[in-house]
């Protein structure tokens, strides 16, 4: 083994792969600049680190299920007469996941609730916080077989794990007397512990009609309302007024 070898897989077994890896390009540039020891020793760590900080965003982008990826960069807030530039720049500031609040997202299909939300979810993994986005079918699904399968189980760790938990469609789905219990016991696990984002397209006071049960409802509604702050969203639909048509290129004059 020669020198470069030996010191590769030092690194390897000292848990530094990356530097491992990228060592023969970082002694390249370190004696083709003349660096001092420490200039490159600096270089070394700090490479380290960034493909660390890199591989973490790649694996919480991964564990947290977006069902496609949207940008906060991408939505238009001018398309959205309901929220401020102010408004929608305290949302992407964050500092609402520190302090546990919620959001929850009101209005029609089509406003961008789902975007915003997955835009949302991204932003937080890039500073740093752990994600999960959830539709309401697969939260239930996952909570009811959650003593059944090792893929619920290890689902469900995460959801509790999470910082930030993004539950898409709520109440798109009725739910029995045994899934609203579960349910509840999730949001009120989650009460001290994360920030959640739901989306709806039912304002509140109708979600117990679709829960069932007014007990539970009010119990639930209470954790989730206590600190959370609710955006209207509204408008023309997005997704109608951006349409493409078969037809545009068509002519009228027969
Ligand atoms: P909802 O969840 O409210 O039904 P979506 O978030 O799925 O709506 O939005 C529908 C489509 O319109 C998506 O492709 C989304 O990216 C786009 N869209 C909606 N609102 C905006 C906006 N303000 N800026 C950019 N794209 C938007
Ligand atoms: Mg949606």
């Amino acid at each position: 083994m020669n020198q470069l070898t030996t010191l590769q897989s030092k690194l390897k077994s000292l848990r530094l792969a990356e530097t491992a890896d990228h060592l023969p390009v970082l002694l390249q540039e370190a004696e083709s600049n003349d660096e001092t020891y420490a200039s490159m020793l600096m270089k070394m760590v700090n490479y380290e680190q960034l493909r660390r900080d890199e591989k973490q965003v790649e694996k919480r982008l991964k564990w947290a299920t977006f069902p496609y990826q949207k940008t906060l960069d991408s939505f238009d807030v001018s398309e959205q007469q309901s929220m401020s530039k102010k408004q929608f720049n305290k949302l992407k500031e964050l500092l609402w996941i520190e302090q546990l609040f919620n959001i929850i997202l009101l209005g029609p299909p089509g406003v961008g609730k789902t975007h915003l939300a997955i835009g949302l979810g991204m932003q937080a993994i890039n500073q740093g916080y752990k994600v999960i986005f959830t539709s309401m079918g697969d939260l239930i699904h996952a909570l009811k077989t959650e003593e059944i399968t090792r893929k619920s189980q290890t689902r469900m760790k995460r959801i509790r794990n999470a910082e930030l938990v993004i539950i898409d469609d709520l109440m798109f789905m009725a739910m029995d007397q045994h899934e609203a219990n579960l349910f509840f016991h999730l949001i009120n696990d989650l009460y001290n512990n994360a920030s959640i984002v739901l989306t709806s397209n039912k304002a509140p006071k109708e979600w117990g009609e679709l829960l069932g049960d007014p007990a539970i409802t009010t119990a639930i509604l209470d954790r989730i309302i206590h600190r959370a702050e609710i955006i209207h969203l509204n408008g023309d639909s997005y997704r109608m007024k951006h349409r493409s048509s078969i037809f545009e290129e068509e002519s009228v004059t027969n």
